[in-house]
């Protein structure tokens, strides 16, 4: 027998006689605004046992989806099942939107609606992974290689705060990969490059330009407040001290570095799985002598590399936030860009780290240009 259709005006009128309006989208689909007076069942959870959620076979049931395809295919199954007085809503929720007819909605605006609206598809993320995202303040550490792809797709992305620190100014020997700066701002403080990139980019994206250099005097200021740490600096005295503070305030670190045409990329959560995830220090405890450890400036670097690495890096740090899929935790990824070839360790923490093992404090911060200088 083929399924009933009625308009959404139809819908209206016999729910408000007494027939069950059944919105059988996602949750995250629904999240984003429903017809109003409609009950959400999960079209899944209807099909495999309607027989808990709508125990009446005989009640009259309207099924609405987000533009009828669904809904008309939930309705085959429930017909199969017994159910005898049911109908799928033409046109769906779209068309009852359409036609005026009341709606529930999310506090959202237009904007952010329109924007996000690829995220908000995804049930991963949804509106409330999205809310999530905005209410998040990530510290990037370099408004360099690593941090400017990492900082566009960022803020692109929904961060809501970004915490920007560079003492530098953009040079024009920058412009090959930093790409957050451009030939007419040569000259400039980075971070102010950056706001003005970033706010080009999504004005949402609340920024804050910290043009100093990060430092043991003033590391735990800059850090506070953030819920995650993006590294992307390009020296080791830098590294370790980001590390400690981590550690020690308890926050998630997404480490990048390039040299030439290889990358790598972890996420260092010691801080908060203390014993368990492995720090910077577990993997290196001491810092490479000066000599076998050049920056770009000195040894080059392929321009798209930190690029590559920097995207890794924004990736690890959104689905840190999200709290979604496997984070690099207690793996190193390695990029080999000439090979074009990943590979991946396993790290484990270190029992005996001086700065992550689970019966150590963390005293003071060393000389960290004087340690990394083999001092
Ligand atoms: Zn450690």
């Amino acid at each position: 027998m083929p399924i009933r259709h009625v308009t959404p005006e139809d819908a209206l009128t016999r729910m408000r006689a007494g027939a069950l309006l059944i919105d059988v989208r996602g949750d995250h689909e629904r999240a984003l605004g429903m017809a109003d007076g409609a009950r959400g069942i999960d079209r899944e959870a209807l099909e495999s046992d309607p027989g808990a959620l709508l125990p009446d076979l005989d009640a009259e049931i309207l099924l609405l989806c987000q533009r009828g395809q669904r809904s008309q295919q939930c309705a085959l199954v429930l017909e199969t099942r017994g159910y005898g007085n049911i109908a799928s809503v033409v046109g769906g929720t779209e068309a009852w939107d359409a036609a005026g007819l009341p709606m529930q909605r999310a506090d959202i605006d237009a904007d952010f609606g329109e924007r996000y609206s690829r995220h908000l598809r995804l049930p991963e993320v949804g509106l409330a992974g999205q809310k999530r995202l905005q209410a998040t303040r990530m510290l990037l550490v370099g408004a360099g290689g690593l941090g400017s792809p990492a900082a566009l797709y960022l803020a692109a992305a929904g961060v809501g705060t970004m915490r920007i620190v560079d003492d530098d100014v953009v040079d024009l020997s920058n412009l090959q990969r930093q790409i957050l700066h451009t030939n007419a701002r040569i000259g400039m403080p980075k971070v102010d490059s950056a706001a003005i990139a970033i706010s080009a980019l999504n004005p949402r994206t609340a920024i804050e330009a910290v043009n100093e250099r990060i430092t043991a005097d003033n590391v735990e200021r800059i850090l506070d407040g953030m819920d995650v740490v993006i590294d992307g600096g390009d020296n080791f005295p830098v590294r370790y001290l980001l590390n400690d503070a981590c550690v020690k305030l308890r926050k998630p670190l997404v480490y990048g570095a390039v040299h030439r045409f290889e990358g790598q990329i972890s996420v260092f959560d010691a801080g908060r799985q203390r014993g368990v995830a492995p720090c910077y220090r577990c993997l290196f405890p001491e810092p490479p002598p000066p000599e076998a450890a050049p920056n770009c400036s000195e040894a080059g670097v392929l321009g798209v590399l930190p690029g590559v690495i920097g995207m890794l890096q924004a990736t690890e740090a959104i689905k840190l936030v999200l709290g979604i899929g496997e984070p690099l935790r207690g793996r190193l990824l390695q990029f080999d860009a000439l090979a074009m070839r990943f590979r991946e360790t396993r790290l484990a923490a270190d029992p005996a780290c001086p700065v992550c093992a689970p019966d150590c404090t963390l005293l003071g911060y060393v000389d960290y240009a004087a340690f990394c200088a083999g001092a």
